[in-house]
């Protein structure tokens, strides 16, 4: 498995490049922004993107998917729940001070349970709202592990005071779903450093049972 994580724009998102080696099928999570980059990093490799994947529709993880898409002609995958604020993505620019993005267009809606590829590799979406609405997590289980987009950090979780958060949901989302994942999986947050679920389960200050 080919992963590359590339912090990307000013709010710093945790862009995956994620590739098999074997096919040279790639696919390309979170490009918020510096498509540039991104398709150094895919041409560094020799891989040809077949999906963009977000996680959930703020603008630091959506902002470049449609130029990615127009360089790359892969479609642009996203869960149904989060179209609404897909609509909001001026709202959200000009909170964060930035110019508007072009509009954004879905091209697949993804649900929980359903299965995103690269090659040989599968990820298992896991719809967890809470962060917005819409927010999945992927799970790939031969490599153990987690895309988590915004919904858990190392020693955090998603925040919830933005339009369609609720801090009710994403607890259940993380007790019912994410912590049900195995201690070893490694877990790539939306923003920051890396961790596992493990090290979370046992020390984040939001996962401790009450
Ligand atoms: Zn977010």
């Amino acid at each position: 498995m080919i992963h590359e994580i590339l912090p990307v724009g000013r709010l710093q998102c945790n862009c995956s490049i994620i590739a098999d080696q074997n096919t040279h099928e790639a696919m390309v999570i979170d490009p918020g922004d510096d498509i540039g980059d991104i398709q150094a990093i895919l041409q560094k490799h020799g891989v040809r993107v077949k999906q963009i994947v977000i996680t959930h529709a703020h603008i630091d993880h959506v902002g470049g998917a449609m130029k990615l898409r127009a360089a790359t002609g892969a479609p642009i995958l996203l869960n149904q729940k989060d179209h609404a604020l897909l609509k909001m993505l001026d709202m959200q620019a000009a909170w964060l001070g930035m110019s508007s993005p072009d509009e954004v267009e879905v091209d697949r809606t993804l649900s929980d349970a359903d299965k995103v590829e690269a090659g040989a590799l599968v990820a298992n979406v896991m719809h967890t709202p809470g962060h917005t609405e819409g927010s999945i997590c992927l799970y790939f289980p031969a490599e153990q592990k987690l895309i988590a987009g915004d919904t858990l950090f190392a020693g955090s979780i998603g925040r919830t005071d933005l339009p369609g958060g609720s801090f009710d949901k994403i607890i259940r989302s993380l007790h019912q779903k994410v912590l049900s994942l195995p201690d070893e999986t490694i877990v790539v947050p939306g923003h920051g450093p890396l961790t596992t679920i493990g090290d979370e389960r046992e020390t984040n200050p939001f996962l401790q049972k009450r």
